[in-house]
């Protein structure tokens, strides 16, 4: 019986940070490329080393065909 402090660490695994917005993927109409992710009215945008978060309406030409996107 000396593993008295082992229900401490359990406690840790059920705090979990607060997500009022679900995660949406923003892909491409033409060839499915993903452009950004969505949170609720705000895009987020990953391009190489570089992260944006902007606000919708958003419009973007995908990279890979070319198509002009919007959302
Ligand atoms: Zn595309």
């Amino acid at each position: 019986m000396a593993y008295s402090f082992t229900s401490q660490s359990s406690q840790r695994a059920t705090v979990r940070p607060p997500s009022a917005v679900q995660a949406v993927e923003w892909r491409c109409a033409e060839c499915d490329k993903l452009l950004g992710v969505r949170h609720g009215a705000r895009l987020h945008i990953r391009l190489q080393r570089h992260n944006y978060l902007v606000s919708l309406p958003v419009e973007a030409t995908c990279y890979g065909c070319g198509t002009p996107n919007r959302t």
